[in-house]
């Protein structure tokens, strides 16, 4: 048993199709989805779609949310509510529906999964500080957790007091503590362009994190001719 576990597609298929490949290449036999699948890019129907097709875990991110609403009822950014509104108009009501529904926090096989925070996961709020992985430990009742929401490939150690950890492979402990962030599929923000993914292994107990090159031309090409905000193109290729 091996997980491809990934956050913050955000409609880049093309990105998304690299780390499936990379994934089953790598031997993955399960995967779980952290939220924000839409959002940003160009490809909502058909990211909501290969998801939904793997069949797998999924949480609701605060763009799946949104998007599957009417109007925004959250305070985000001009560039994210831009293309939020088009990918309501993008997304059917069947689709909409599905994301609707998602739940905002799972436990699988013995990990929790949630897309932004653990103690107050409807918030949306940002693990990036000591403090708010201390939050967010104080409500996790399994060895790991992991989130997404920041872009940004994290670990986040709590043994005694808690502390970030940097993140390539990390052979888990079963007397610790982890929070971990695998980054971004399809918009990762840690000026590394490659899409972001981790596999987790209970048999070996470790964690690894992939980074894969993707058509980062052919989904800056989409967004512009979907006729998306020009930053939303220019981003991709900086990693921010
Ligand atoms: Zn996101």
């Amino acid at each position: 048993m091996r997980f491809a576990i990934f956050a913050d597609v955000h409609s880049n298929l093309h990105a998304l199709t690299a780390v499936l490949e990379d994934a089953a290449a790598q031997g993955a036999t399960h995967h779980v989805c952290l939220g924000d699948i839409v959002g940003y890019n160009a490809f909502p129907c058909e990211c909501v779609d290969l998801i939904r097709a793997l069949d797998c875990p999924v949480v609701q991110g605060n763009h799946d949310e949104q998007a599957s609403m009417e109007i925004t009822q959250e305070g985000l950014s001009p560039l994210a509510e831009q293309s939020l509104e088009w990918t309501r108009g993008r997304l059917d009501e069947e689709r909409a529906a599905w994301l609707r529904g998602l739940r905002l926090q799972r436990l699988v096989r013995d990990f929790t999964i949630v897309h932004a925070t653990l103690d107050t996961p409807q918030k949306w709020g940002y693990i990036t500080t000591q403090l708010d992985a201390s939050a967010s430990f104080s409500y996790q009742h399994t060895g790991l957790c992991f989130f997404g929401h920041t872009h940004v490939p994290t670990v986040f150690l709590r043994d005694g007091s808690v502390r970030a950890m940097p993140f390539e492979e990390i052979p888990v402990h079963r007397s610790q503590r982890y929070l971990i962030n695998p980054g971004s599929v399809g918009q990762p923000r840690d000026a590394d362009w490659r899409a972001s993914y981790c596999l987790y292994d209970p048999a070996e107990s470790r964690i690894v994190l992939r980074r894969v090159p993707y058509d980062v031309h052919a989904a800056q090409d989409a967004i512009l001719s979907a006729g998306l905000p020009e930053k939303l193109a220019v981003r991709l290729s900086l990693g921010r």
